[in-house]
């Protein structure tokens, strides 16, 4: 196993940092370095620089329009947007629904979807879960019945991450209540602008809206719309999912946050503190060793072996990191973790903290929102369960 990058490679990662620095907007990396609020303007203006430069699609293939990257190129471009304070690609469009059209869609829909989320003008939606279907999936209810041309959708999903932007959303539906639960489910692509379609908005622990209830009363949809064959969604699903959770995981952004741990951790005083310090030990080293199974992954795709399927391990490690980090810079700010006003915040006020960091603010809803990570994307017990199928038999 060779883990050092080639010459070559490492002439690509100073093309992609020249690139992200001459690119990314002052203000959205002060924004990720500061942990402040994205808006949906924020987040598509950086899909969209991106798109124009034909890198939002990074892990797409030349065919369909990418720059055609080795996992390894992929892997450091999203390492340099991460250490740059890059917004994180909002992955539904690009990273989840195109791999499955690219895949399962006909030409037509390749041509007719992929331009769009390329480009990060479509926004995309997720709609997978249900109340009550969440890690037991294959029990969807949201239903579709076919009428001719078309199928007519009755049914919720919920949990849909930013769904009060999205302008289209993948949906698995159940067409067919015959045999076993996972051979009844099809995929179908609905634009959330069509009669019927109705966003409400859930508020978390954090005070912000984050994700939706999406509800179909009578929905037309197109039957051309429905990707691959009907009741064959489940396969369709599962080759989505791996794409979300080796997203999630996320190495790059928590070596970022690492490093805002460790500034944080000085200007509190408590980097003075050994016991603290070694906290911050701990963490450092299960991120390296998690960059080490990423780099391991991308050596064995390099060498044209077949890598493990480890996404669900790479997705409980990642979350769990996720959520310690988040954890110490609340503990490190201590009292001062508390006020969070996000308005006074973007309207340019620093808070009154020792050292005056603008990063102190938004700590302890960070510290909230971050319990998402071990549940969303398949909740880290059952990815446990997968794992110990999958890889130990
Ligand atoms: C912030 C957030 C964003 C999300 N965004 C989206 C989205 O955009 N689109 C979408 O479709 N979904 C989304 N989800 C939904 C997410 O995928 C589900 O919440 C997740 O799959 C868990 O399902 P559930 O909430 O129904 O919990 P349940 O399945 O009811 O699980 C409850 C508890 O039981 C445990 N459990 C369940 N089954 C087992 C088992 N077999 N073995 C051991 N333990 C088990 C779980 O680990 C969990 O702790 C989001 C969730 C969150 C929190």
């Amino acid at each position: 196993m060779d883990l050092a990058f080639t010459p070559e490679e490492q002439a690509f990662r100073e093309e992609i940092r020249a690139w992200v620095k001459g690119n990314l907007p002052e203000d959205l990396s002060h924004k990720v370095h500061n942990a402040l609020r994205l808006t949906r303007d924020d987040m598509q203006r950086w899909a969209k620089i991106l798109g124009k430069k034909g890198w939002l699609g990074h892990g797409w293939a030349k065919e369909f329009g990418g720059p055609g990257w080795t996992a390894v190129q992929k892997h450091l471009f999203e390492e340099e947007c991460a250490l740059a304070g890059a917004p994180r690609v909002v992955p539904f469009g690009p990273v989840m629904v195109a791999p499955v059209i690219m895949a399962f869609g006909n030409k037509e829909q390749q041509e007719r979807f992929l331009p769009g989320i390329a480009s990060g003008e479509v926004w995309w939606s997720q709609g997978y879960s249900e109340p009550g279907s969440g890690s037991d999936l294959a029990s969807v209810k949201c239903k579709a019945e076919r009428e001719g041309d078309h199928f007519i959708v009755n049914g919720q999903k919920t949990w849909t991450t930013l769904g009060q932007y999205g302008e289209w959303i993948f949906c698995l539906v159940r067409t067919s209540t015959e045999g076993k639960p996972q051979t009844g489910i099809s995929f179908l692509l609905i634009d959330m602008k069509t009669p019927g379609v109705t966003v409400r908005p859930i508020k978390l622990l954090d005070g912000e809206c984050e994700v939706n209830e999406v509800w179909f009363d009578n929905v037309k949809v197109p039957a051309n719309n429905l990707i691959g064959e009907e009741n064959k969604g489940w396969t369709y699903a599962k080759h989505l999912l791996s794409h979300e959770r080796t997203n999630i995981a996320d190495v790059n952004r928590a070596k970022r946050e690492l490093e805002r741990l460790k500034r944080l951790a000085k200007t509190e005083g408590v980097w003075d503190d050994a016991r603290f310090r070694d906290q911050i030990a701990l963490l450092e080293v299960d991120i390296v060793a998690l960059e080490m199974l990423v780099l391991r992954v991308l050596s064995a795709e390099k060498s044209g072996k077949n890598s493990l399927d480890i996404a669900g391990l790479l997705k409980i490690k990642g979350s769990e990191i996720q959520q310690r980090y988040s954890e110490l810079m609340m503990l490190a700010a201590g009292p001062f973790a508390m006020p969070f006003i996000e308005e006074a915040m973007e309207a340019g006020w620093q808070g009154n903290y020792p050292g005056g960091v603008t990063a102190n603010a938004p700590l302890a809803s960070t510290f909230f929102n971050m319990r998402k990570t071990t549940i969303y994307g398949g909740s880290n017990e059952v990815q446990r369960n997968i794992v110990a199928q999958t890889v130990l038999g």
